[in-house]
């Protein structure tokens, strides 16, 4: 008897234990744009890429449940910036303008900006796209170079809409990050294609309500780890990226 009732006391504590443990998960909340192949995009209505496989393996290793919302790039950077989201993870260039608003993490991909034409284009180089005008993605670091370097401009919520825009004669080239780049010419069935020249040098990295210094250390923490022990490498292969593990 008094066994049974030492296992059922054990059994309930096991459960009250579970049950807490469970009931107190935090949630780790993420914006993105799900616009951004293969970083973020959508497959039967569900949010993928390498940032949905990279934020999974952080919110893991922080012991919190992810939770994702889809909106424009724009409003996940001023959401990250704001709090309302405790993290944007959607191929974001860390900058110094950036860096003024809000927190960076480590970065964890290296990027740039690269050109698309079409595949007859007489455009083989930077030098050729001058008096060009040239689509890109709202509110991204390709869009501020292209206003630095006072290019003639169309902005576009996706940077699928931009590549719209090159396919239907309206712009002369698009300007967007150049893996994606790659990602969208491929599915234009030969119609266009990525310049070898790239515009810029970039870093990705997770961005933070600034001042947020403990969660900021806490995914450093993680993206150190999953660095060295191979994660990142695995996941970047996953979806075909380029990626020098230093
Ligand atoms: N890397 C670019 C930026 O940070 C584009 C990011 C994006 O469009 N998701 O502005």
């Amino acid at each position: 008897m008094k066994k049974i009732i030492a296992l059922a006391l054990a059994v309930m504590m096991a459960v009250c234990v579970f049950a807490g443990c469970s009931a107190k998960s935090e949630k780790l909340t993420m914006a993105t744009n799900a616009e951004f192949p293969p970083f973020e995009y959508l497959e039967n209505g569900e949010i993928v890429g390498a940032d949905v496989d990279i934020a999974k393996a952080i919110a893991e290793k922080l012991g919190r449940e992810l939770e994702i919302t889809n909106i424009d790039f724009d409003a996940a950077l001023t959401g990250a910036a704001t709090g309302k989201y405790d993290m944007a993870v959607a191929g974001i260039t860390a900058n110094d303008e950036r860096k003024k608003n809000m927190n960076f993490s480590v970065d964890y991909y290296t990027a740039s900006q690269a050109i698309i034409v079409l595949a007859d284009s007489a455009i083989s180089g930077v030098a050729d796209l001058e008096g060009k005008t040239i689509s890109c993605q709202e509110g991204t670091t390709g869009e501020q170079y292209l206003l630095d370097n006072e290019y003639t401009v169309q902005s576009f919520k996706t940077g699928a809409e931009a590549v719209t825009a090159l396919t239907s004669g309206k712009v002369d080239a698009v300007v967007i990050d150049d893996a994606v780049a790659r990602a969208l010419s491929a599915e234009q069935n030969g119609k266009t294609k990525v310049l070898d020249e790239a515009l810029t040098q970039e870093a990705y990295a997770i961005a933070l309500k600034k001042g947020d210094d403990k969660l900021t250390a806490e995914i450093d923490k993680a993206l150190g780890e999953l660095k060295a022990d191979g994660t990142l490498a695995k996941i970047f292969e996953k979806f075909e990226l380029p990626y020098d593990a230093e």
